[in-house]
């Protein structure tokens, strides 16, 4: 059984450079409006079932604290942080617009009282760069350390992992198996790619500034082709910029 599972970025009020920023009240319609149709948000700690969504959140930053997860408590949904083990309590560097989009990562209180609170933290790496240019040993050290440091700071296993701007390398999958992680998640594509791993891949869907809750239930339904051509569009472009930051 596939569980429906969604990625947010950011969730946060004010002006936005890029598409990964989701006012809180657009957000708040999301979850209620899953919750309307009797799903529930869990972790991969849950027993998961046909009423299970999982709603993650990429790169661990502040506002998801500040704004996700009471709107989350509210419909008594979990969530899952894909964080950064270097920016812990920093500012992002690593985004091509950092110089106008400056936004704070989730501190180490923040991180443990989530996970206190039965949200999953799982692993995004140490440092978010691209996999794709890294040696067997970097990508090795990326997702054995950051692990570490996320199970000492929980106490509770990472079992959850996925790629740095999601882009995905074939070696992940072995060095995860090594590492004891149990899930990798991918970013779904448009042809229907099988993974050869014992490990559990939940395919997600990209959520964006733009996507009323309609498009999120077209996104939950697996329904709409269309939606999956423009996911992947806009990952084409943003890995594109990942080039570009290199020089700057
Ligand atoms: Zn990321």
């Amino acid at each position: 059984m596939q569980i429906p599972s969604l990625a947010y970025h950011r969730i946060c009020s004010g002006f936005q450079i890029g598409l990964n920023g989701i006012p809180p009240s657009r957000f708040k319609s999301h979850i209620s409006g899953l919750a309307k149709l009797g799903l529930q948000g869990k972790t991969t700690f849950d027993r998961l079932d046909s009423n299970s969504v999982l709603i993650t959140f990429d790169d661990g930053y502040e506002c998801v604290y500040d704004f996700a997860y009471p709107i989350c408590e509210n419909y008594n949904f979990k969530g899952i942080v894909f964080a950064i083990t270097d920016y812990t309590g920093k500012t992002n560097s690593w985004d091509i617009n950092f110089k106008f989009n400056q936004h704070k990562h989730l501190n180490a209180q923040m991180l443990k009282t989530l996970s206190d609170n039965g949200w999953e933290i799982a692993s995004h790496g140490c440092h978010h760069k691209s996999y794709s240019g890294l040696k067997y040993s970097e990508v090795y050290a990326d997702m054995a350390i950051s692990k570490e440091i996320l199970e000492q700071l929980t106490g509770k296993p990472v079992q959850s992992f996925t790629t740095p701007f999601n882009m995905m390398v074939p070696i992940v999958f072995p060095i995860a198996e090594e590492l004891g992680y149990k899930n990798i998640f991918v970013q779904k594509s448009i042809s229907n790619v099988k993974y050869n791993t014992p490990l559990e891949v939940y395919e997600r869907r990209f959520v964006y500034s733009m996507d009323k809750f309609k498009t999120i239930l077209k996104k939950i339904e697996n329904s709409s082709r269309l939606e999956l051509y423009k996911e992947n569009f806009i990952h084409f472009c943003s890995t594109a910029t990942i080039g570009a930051k290199e020089f700057i």
